[in-house]
This record gives C-alpha cells, sequence and structure tokens, in this order.
C-alpha cells in the first residue's frame, strides 16, 4: 500500500498543476476581484470535499482553482482599496512556497538556527526604523493582535513585578478611541481594564488629555494603571497619536508606553511622513505588520522591545521536554521566549527574503507610493462636484463624503462595485463631536493601483 507521503506519476502531474497555478498567479498583478457566495451554494457545487477515502488531489485541487478561489478577494487587488489591504512582492510569496518546503520548526535556534537568523537580520531593519535604543529587539508573530497581546502581557508583568502590592490588582491601560477593536480584545484575554482618552481637536492622543485623564483617576484606579496603548496610524484614518508628548506623560508616570503601529509602522520607511512618529523612538514596544504596509504575505506581524529581556520574564516557557533547547548546543535567539506562540513557523522568512533580494530603498519607494496615491485620491475628491473630503489624508487613509448620499446607498454602491468586479471600496463611519457619519474610505498599500483605477471608482459614484 502506498502511504500518503510517496509520489507517483499521478501526483507528479498534480504537483505540476499546482506548482503551475502558484507561479501563474505570482506572476499576475491584476486577478479577478472575485465574488462572494453563499456556504450553502458553494456546497451545492463542489459537493462535500472531505471523505473517507479521499476525493484525489487532481480533483481537490481543480475544484478550489476553478471554483473556491474564485469566491474569495485576493487582498493584492490593485482596487482593493477596503480594510486594510496587502501587496506582498513576488520575491516574498516565493519565499513563503520556500518556508513551507522547508520544515523549520521556528521556536528554537537549536532546530531553527540558520532560519532565525535570516528573520533576525529582518528584524534588525525593523528595528533600525523605529530609532530605539541599543538592546531593543523584536520577533515575528502571527500578526499584530498577537504581537499587542505579547507586549501588554510583557507589561503587565514587568509591572508586577515592581511592586508585590501590584500583584493583588486587576490591571488598567489607557488607550484611545481610535485604537484598534484589538487592543480591546486583548485586554479583555488578559483580564485587563480599559480607560478611553478623549482625542484633542485634531482627533490624537496627546500627552495633555492624557494627563488629564491619569489626574481623574480614583486612588485605587491609579495604583492598577501599567501601560499606555497609543496608535502609530489608526485603522481607520491613519492618524497617528503625538507619541512624544504621549511619552513625556508615560516618564513621568512611570507607565509603560505601547506603540500600535501595526498598519502604519511601514510609513517609518518613508521620509516624507517620518516626523509625524516623532517619541515612538521612547516607546517600551512597537507592533509593527509587515503584512499590511510592508508587502509581506499573512501572517506576520512584530512586536518590538525596547528592553527585550523583559519580554522574556513574560513569555519564556517551562517544561521537562523544552529544556533541552535551552542547552549549550541551542545557545541563541529562541523566538518562543518573546511572544505567546510556542510551535511557529519562521514567518519573518519571506519579508527577509524580499529584503534581501531588492534591499531596503524599494521599500521605502513603494511606502512612499502609497502616500502619494492618497494625495492624489484627495486632489481628485476636491476637484469632483458630488464629492467631499470628510478631514486630510492621513498617512495612506483617504476619508470622503459623496453628498446627499444615506449609509444605504454606500452600502448598496459597495456590493454593486464588487459583483461588477470593479473594486472593493467599503464604508466606515467617522465621529466628530459625537456626531457619527457613514462615509467612504480608501486606504492604499499597493503601488499597483494607479491614478486611473482611483479616477473610474470616483466616476461610479456620479
Ligand atoms: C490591523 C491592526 C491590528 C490587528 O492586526 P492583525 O494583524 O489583524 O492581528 C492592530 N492594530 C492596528 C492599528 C491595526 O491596524
Amino acid at each position: 500500500m502506498k502511504s500518503m507521503h510517496s509520489i507517483d506519476i499521478s501526483t507528479v502531474e498534480m504537483t505540476l498543476d499546482i506548482m503551475k497555478y502558484a507561479i501563474n498567479r505570482i506572476s499576475n498583478t491584476s486577478p479577478d476581484l472575485g465574488s462572494p457566495k453563499k456556504e450553502e451554494d458553494l456546497l451545492a457545487i463542489v459537493g462535500e470535499t472531505v471523505t473517507k477515502d479521499g476525493i484525489g488531489g487532481e480533483k481537490a485541487f481543480h475544484m478550489f482553482r476553478d471554483v473556491l478561489a474564485k469566491a474569495t478577494v485576493p487582498v493584492d487587488h490593485p482596487r482593493h482599496l477596503a480594510f486594510v489591504p496587502a501587496a506582498p512582492t513576488k520575491a516574498a510569496v516565493l519565499f513563503d512556497l520556500v518556508t513551507s518546503a522547508a520544515s523549520i520548526h521556528g521556536a528554537y535556534w537549536m532546530t531553527g538556527g540558520g532560519g532565525i537568523f535570516c528573520e533576525n537580520q529582518a528584524m534588525k531593519w525593523l528595528v533600525s526604523l523605529t530609532g530605539l535604543p541599543e538592546g531593543a529587539f523584536g520577533v515575528f508573530t502571527s500578526g499584530g493582535t498577537a504581537a499587542n497581546l505579547s507586549a501588554m502581557i510583557a507589561a503587565r508583568e514587568a509591572w508586577r513585578e515592581k511592586e508585590e502590592e501590584n500583584k493583588a490588582f486587576k490591571a488598567l491601560l489607557i488607550t484611545s478611541s481610535g485604537a484598534h477593536s484589538s487592543v480591546k480584545s486583548m485586554a479583555n484575554v488578559m483580564d485587563a481594564d480599559i480607560v478611553i482618552v478623549d482625542d484633542d481637536d485634531e482627533d490624537r492622543l496627546t500627552g495633555k488629555w492624557l494627563q488629564n485623564t491619569i489626574d481623574n483617576l480614583g486612588v485605587i484606579d491609579r495604583k492598577r494603571l501599567f501601560a499606555v496603548v497609543a496608535t502609530g496610524g489608526t485603522t481607520n484614518a491613519g492618524i497617528i497619536d503625538e507619541l512624544d508628548s504621549v511619552a513625556d506623560v508615560c516618564k513621568k508616570e512611570n507607565l509603560w508606553f505601547h506603540v500600535d503601529a501595526a498598519y502604519g509602522g511601514g510609513a517609518l520607511a518613508a521620509p516624507s511622513v517620518r516626523d509625524l512618529f516623532i517619541g515612538i523612538e521612547r516607546a517600551d514596544s512597537i507592533t509593527i505588520d509587515p503584512h499590511k504596509w510592508m508587502f509581506s504575505p499573512y501572517d506576520c506581524g512584530a512586536v518590538i522591545y525596547k528592553d527585550i529581556e523583559l519580554a522574556k520574564n513574560a513569555h519564556s516557557q517551562k517544561g521537562a521536554y523544552l529544556d533541552i533547547f535551552k542547552d549549550e548546543g541551542a545557545q541563541g535567539f529562541n523566538p518562543s521566549d518573546y511572544q505567546i506562540q510556542l510551535t511557529r513557523r519562521l514567518r519573518g522568512l519571506p519579508l527577509w527574503f524580499s529584503l534581501a533580494m531588492h534591499g531596503t530603498q524599494k521599500y521605502t519607494e513603494a511606502i512612499e507610493r502609497g502616500l502619494e496615491l492618497a494625495q492624489n485620491a484627495a486632489k481628485q475628491i476636491e476637484a469632483a462636484p458630488h464629492l467631499e473630503l470628510v478631514r486630510e489624508p492621513s498617512l495612506s487613509c483617504v476619508l470622503f463624503r459623496r453628498k446627499g448620499w444615506s449609509p444605504d446607498d454606500y452600502r448598496d454602491w459597495t456590493y454593486e462595485n464588487h459583483k461588477a468586479g470593479l473594486a472593493l471600496v467599503t464604508p466606515t463611519k467617522w465621529t466628530k463631536n459625537e456626531h457619527s457619519e457613514t462615509i467612504s474610505r480608501f486606504c492604499f498599500i499597493n503601488p499597483d493601483t494607479d491614478e486611473e483605477d482611483i479616477k473610474e471608482i470616483l466616476a461610479s459614484m456620479e
């Protein structure tokens, strides 16, 4: 009997088929947008696919290629401007295939050494962008959510170590209303409370507002307070908090200062906006998602610590069968010591290969292109009588309204364009002075998007 892991002629054909698909997909810069279907409709077309005897690779693959993949939206479509899209480089996607094929366990240097070396080379560049001092370093995670959680846990453990009394308190952290939803859910996961600070007139968290909030806390709440989470580019609007003045307050109040730059972190490599991040070099920890604006395939986040030893205290796992990995022969950097996950793929490898191949300057250019597209979109919006900017673009996010439209109009327009394969642009909400409005939003990541794409999309709103 053949085992599942052996190869015969038919699997060779299937292998070639799959490789051909992968190569075609990687080289196709403008795939079909894909249209969503209900689960029961998909089931009606392909039938049950997991059976006792298997349906065969050829059949399963063709179903995926011809039906199921078409019911997805490729994140790298140049007219996918919703949420935070992505645009992994070809080099990075190719190396994602290699990362799978190489079968490396990325938790410990003993098993992953050479691969972790590559990840660390890429990490060294990320850390250099932040301006954090010597001794700062980080590790790749599954995304911003895991990076934020890892950082907050490290912060809480450091706070508990500081004073015996702190162990008795339920921890409390402060963030702003523009913070990503994952900050709130991760506080829930770690059973910490959250206080949300109002923003200033420019919709940013500032030291002044932060200090105000801290001064108004009760005695016990002040004791429970261990960290502040600022945002380096809000997901909805691209707004960067006033990091420097927030850092001042954190220093004065002896609080852990975390900057969530999951989306905006890419812009640290863009000289035209780098000044907006002044103060980030004073953070205790920073989240950056290479799978957003650093052209990595999913999933790749990063958490960086000013003092990486503090993260080790919080995250290093102990277990009888794990001790060997910390032995003499295994001396080296163990990524599992610095974030919540043990077994991990070398998810920083695709980024490393692409950086090694292209050099960092190409990254700067591609990120600047996203910023330029946002400015161009703003110009086109201002010139169109039926449209109006809600605010000047921040980073690569553009918020705008179609005069006279109701929330239903935005929704219908989104669905129509998606169905027609034109674009995926989704509405969002913008709240100002307690007034909440449904509006439209672009987020530019993909350097293959062009001015014509923007023009065509805006024209469809007439
Ligand atoms: C996207 C995002 C997150 C969540 O990151 P995932 O990679 O989706 O887990 C957190 N914070 C900010 C600011 C984000 O933009």
